[in-house]
């Protein structure tokens, strides 16, 4: 009966929304989840082979470190991504980040979990998610990182911990120049002290990774913890053009 039951009542639910796909939007049938079936084979994971072991930025040679990764060290052994931020994905970004659809961190995070496996990276000790700001905390009423890390911890069966806190008064970074964002993120971002990385596998989550300059901002302060090794993972990553 409970059966019956459940399929009515989404039946019904269907009947007054009818559900779209969160990127094409045609209509789906009542048994299908977010994205059509034509979008959801679209999500593909990055081929880690492709990119740099360390910013996972496209290579263009057989080395396994691009050129900026030889030139400036960067403070995360290591960074990742499920895919890059186009398509299906992208929409699934935006719609968790702009369109109150916190639900939808928990099929995030398996991707997260997915590439994490393929790129054969430890287990953490621990997740730490990018805080954002109070004002957007306030716009949004939570933390999209915060929520595909606490996801993605609980299918690891790892610890979440909000070791960093992040300023209030924070810009959109889009409207500044690189100098700018620079000088910005060195007092965005501070450690709470009650936490102990000493030794720990830290790995960092965010939704998306721009330029990386937020993910290296937090990898130094959390460095002053002294980790055993930084991670970063996002669900997606745009490409940079140089
Ligand atoms: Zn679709
Ligand atoms: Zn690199």
């Amino acid at each position: 009966m409970k059966g019956i039951g459940g399929y009515l009542k989404k039946s019904y639910l269907h009947l007054i929304y009818p559900t779209k796909c969160l990127h094409c939007h045609v209509l789906l049938p009542p048994e299908t989840l977010v994205v059509c079936e034509a979008c959801a084979s679209l999500l593909e994971l990055i081929d880690p082979d492709e990119r740099c072991r360390v910013c996972f930025n496209p290579l263009s040679s057989q080395e396994w470190r691009c050129q900026t990764c030889l030139q400036y060290p960067s403070a995360f052994d290591r960074m990742g991504a499920a895919f890059d931020y186009a398509g299906p994905a992208a929409s699934l970004v935006k719609r968790l980040k702009y369109g109150q659809q916190p639900y939808l961190a928990k099929g995030m995070a398996a991707f997260l979990v997915a590439q994490w496996d393929r790129l054969r990276w430890p287990l953490p000790d621990v997740l730490v998610p990018v805080p954002i700001s109070w004002t957007h905390w306030l716009e949004r009423g939570y933390n999209q990182s915060a929520l595909l890390a606490e996801e993605m911890g609980k299918l690891l069966e790892r610890p979440v911990w909000h070791v960093l806190k992040r300023r209030s008064g924070d810009y959109s970074q889009a409207a500044l120049t690189l100098e700018q964002r620079q000088l910005l993120g060195h007092q965005r971002f501070t450690l709470k002290k009650k936490y102990d990385l000493q030794d720990k596998t830290v790995f960092m989550i965010d939704d998306v990774m721009t330029t990386g300059s937020t993910l290296q901002r937090c990898a130094e302060v959390l460095s002053v913890g002294g980790p055993k090794a930084l991670y970063a993972m996002t669900f997606c990553r745009t490409l940079l053009k140089d």
